[in-house]
């Protein structure tokens, strides 16, 4: 029988709630769990190594209290969230995972890694910041080898040409159908919202038994593609503005700009951030060396701890010009100096370059100014109508 779009986002919200049965189960039936903290780890060389990767990005704003007792207060709420998380032992993710691997892409991560230390085994990446350095390309390609060859401590399975090749693949049909899905934001009245997609793509960081999941993401693209126009659940009358919300990732839990966007009336139709396009948007290339494609595809991911970071702009000008944004949010978290500066960049090029509006928003896991960003956030889509 074929499900509607709801019924099959129903599915998705539910495969959520049950990613920590999962991994349990996967853990007591003898496979190691990673925890991981970032897009510039690739999933497919710890799962070529036999472990099961998690996302422990923190998205509780429960758990900060606690992790104030030690870090500054002014400090990055999804690092606070993840390291409270972490000392009071309330993520079943990261109660189940065997080792953590850690980047150096902010100070305020890298160095949460090393008191990390003391609760789990944790491997470092020393990420290159400048991916134009001559010694760039060499360099993060032994860091993966050396994260290869952790993981194979870890698990007893050394990673291969064969099974890392086989993982890539995998990753890049998920990749695929994201796309899929993600292209049908480019029409007039799309069949679901960003805060819908939000779960789509946050279940990829939890998922184990990676076949399933490729199954409901198939069945969503063909059923949003064969939606008629004007079936998003957030579709409400009068002026929509199309906006893009770019900056630090969110996740379901953590959606505040995004959710205030869409209750205002906007129509969110990109989210260009690592929770949304930028970790589907492009694909591990399948020819060659595996490892060697891996080492391209992760540099070629344009975070603000990178510097110079072109990428960031012009994918900017790719998500405009391509779901015909006519505003854009820029969010930063709370003390996230890299977005923040970077941000600068952002609104020249929105404002001076593409002629469109720019909202810069700086906020944190809490709800104590969500009055204060409905009233910007109003204010800045009313503008465009
Ligand atoms: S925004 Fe940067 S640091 Fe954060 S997950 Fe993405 S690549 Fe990693
Ligand atoms: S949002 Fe900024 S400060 Fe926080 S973890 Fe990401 S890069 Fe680091």
């Amino acid at each position: 029988m074929t499900r509607t779009v709801d019924e099959i986002l129903a599915e998705v919200v539910r495969r959520l709630e049950w990613a920590q049965i999962e991994v349990k189960k996967a853990k007591e039936a003898g496979t190691k769990i990673v925890g991981l903290y970032c897009g510039y780890i690739p999933f497919e060389l710890v799962r070529a190594a036999g472990a099961v990767p998690v996302s422990l990005c923190g998205s509780d704003q429960a758990a900060i209290p606690a992790a104030e007792v030690e870090l500054p207060r002014n400090f990055c709420p999804l690092i606070k969230s993840s390291y409270g998380l972490a000392i009071t032992d309330t993520c079943p993710f990261f109660h189940f995972a065997d080792a953590l691997i850690g980047e150096t892409t902010c100070d305020g991560k890298k160095k949460v890694f090393e008191l990390l230390r003391s609760l789990k085994p944790v491997h470092v990446m020393q990420l290159p910041f400048d991916t134009q350095v001559p010694d760039a390309y060499e360099h993060w390609r032994g860091e993966l080898e050396r994260v290869g060859g952790f993981l194979s401590e870890v698990t007893g399975v050394p990673v291969t040409r064969e099974r890392l090749a086989a993982e890539i693949r995998i990753e890049n049909d998920i990749r695929r159908l994201l796309q899929r899905i993600d292209r049908t934001f480019e029409r007039d009245d799309p069949a679901l919202t960003w805060t819908q997609m939000l779960n789509v793509r946050s279940l990829t960081d939890f998922v184990v038994d990676r076949a399933p999941y490729l199954k409901l993401l198939e069945e969503l693209a063909e059923a949003v593609e064969a939606s008629a126009d004007g079936s998003a659940s957030s579709a409400s009358h009068g002026c929509q503005p199309r906006i893009l919300v770019t900056g630090t990732p969110m996740s379901p839990e953590t959606n505040k700009v995004m959710r205030l966007a869409e209750e205002s009336g906007a129509r969110v139709v990109a989210h260009d951030a690592c929770s949304g396009s930028k970790s589907y948007e492009r694909l591990v290339d399948e020819e060659g060396d595996p490892l060697d494609a891996l080492v391209r595809f992760t540099l070629g991911i344009p975070c603000a701890c990178m510097s110079p970071n072109e990428g960031r702009l012009d994918l900017l000008r790719r998500t405009v010009a391509t779901y015909r944004v006519q505003g854009v949010i820029d969010t930063v978290w709370m003390a996230c100096h890299t977005f923040n500066v970077e941000s600068v960049l952002v609104q020249r090029v929105c404002r001076q370059e593409l002629g469109i509006p720019c909202l810069k928003i700086e906020t944190d896991y809490s709800d104590a100014d969500e009055g204060q960003l409905r009233t910007r956030v109003d204010a800045f889509v009313e503008q465009m109508c």
